[in-house]
């Protein structure tokens, strides 16, 4: 349920201005403040800013990145209202078409607006695997978030639009017109099972989606701990220029922010996986960790304790010698060190 309650808190945040339980719940406005802009981060390359020093909370980025045959966005925001608002940013910027919009993940708030750009004729370039506990009642369950938050008028004719036109897999180098994009999907569930990074070797831009965070603590979510450590050191071993993470700041020293990320996750690891071969308690861990929100189940210290909970299950199955939790639908690609 948690998670669960998550998904629609997201849904919240960044899908409509007049969300009432929400605002009720926490003292900063669940909606997105942000203005919407594009920033330059490269020769044809940009990023339209989310919410910063919120997290996990508020807008996320999202950026796009013009070819010579067209505009490919990178990830579609959270409602279409958010992605209409995208689009007139993207048409300071550029006349071209949107033709293609590349999805680092499946949750909401990263792609509830890709109805906008696929109803103009775009191409959904995607992992396929849609799976995660916010879809723990399939898309019937989902379709009836949406109706009740945004309503099915925004979404008539919408078929699921984030399935991908174009399924990504595994790791796969595009070339649109003629911009190189290198698409990195971890060997596993590292936040979701369908996680992209999108790598822009020319110009050694990364987006790196919520595998990154603005504050080093990045969620597992419905992912894997091991899986989300392998894949910050490949990203950390891309040397990229710029790093623009899922949510928030993009940080001046883009190392030094995924060093952030991979200390965090790997203390997290080490501490739960001691924990369990102590055979203390997880209710004892979570209590002597800093309370978790009421009503901001993202917010910095209900992530820290999601992420305790999730890697301590992750533990208790390693060394009960059962692998990793299947849901993240990823192999146990990073064994216990
Ligand atoms: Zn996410």
């Amino acid at each position: 349920m948690i998670a669960r309650w998550w998904g629609l808190a997201a849904l919240f945040a960044g899908a409509t201005a007049s969300a009432p339980r929400a605002a009720a719940a926490q003292s900063k406005p669940p909606f997105s403040t942000a203005p919407y802009h594009a920033v330059r981060l490269a020769d044809g390359v940009f990023v339209v800013p989310g919410d910063t020093g919120r997290g996990s909370e508020g807008r996320p980025n999202a950026g796009f990145v013009v070819t010579d045959s067209g505009v490919a966005v990178i990830d579609a925001l959270a409602s279409p209202l958010e992605a209409r608002q995208f689009r007139d940013v993207i048409r300071t910027v550029t006349p071209a078409p949107v033709r293609w919009v590349v999805l680092t993940h499946h949750h909401p708030d990263h792609m509830m607006g890709t109805i906008v750009f696929a109803r103009e004729g775009a191409k959904v370039i995607a992992h396929p695997d849609r799976t995660m506990l916010t879809r723990e009642n399939g898309d019937d369950g989902l379709l009836a978030d949406w109706d009740r938050i945004i309503g099915l008028h925004e979404l008539q004719g919408f078929a699921f639009a984030d399935t991908p036109t174009w399924p990504i897999t595994h790791d796969t180098t595009l070339v649109l017109g003629h911009t190189t994009i290198v698409l990195y999907h971890p060997p596993g569930a590292a936040h979701t099972p369908g996680d992209l990074a999108i790598w822009l070797p020319a110009t050694r831009v990364l987006f790196a989606g919520d595998l990154v965070v603005e504050d080093g603590v990045t969620m597992v979510v419905d992912g894997n701990s091991g899986v989300l450590a392998t894949a910050l050191a490949h990203l950390d071993s891309l040397g990229a220029a710029i790093v623009v993470p899922g949510h928030g700041r993009i940080d001046g020293d883009p190392r030094a922010q995924l060093a952030a990320s991979e200390h965090y996750i790997d203390s997290l690891r080490s501490a739960m996986r001691a924990a369990v071969r102590q055979g203390t308690p997880m209710t004892r861990i979570l209590r002597q960790m800093p309370r978790p929100d009421s009503g901001r189940p993202v917010s910095p210290a209900s992530r820290r304790q999601r992420n305790a909970e999730r890697v301590y299950l992750e533990m208790e199955r390693d060394l009960m010698g059962m692998g990793s939790d299947s849901h993240g639908g990823g192999p146990h690609v990073s064994p216990l060190r």
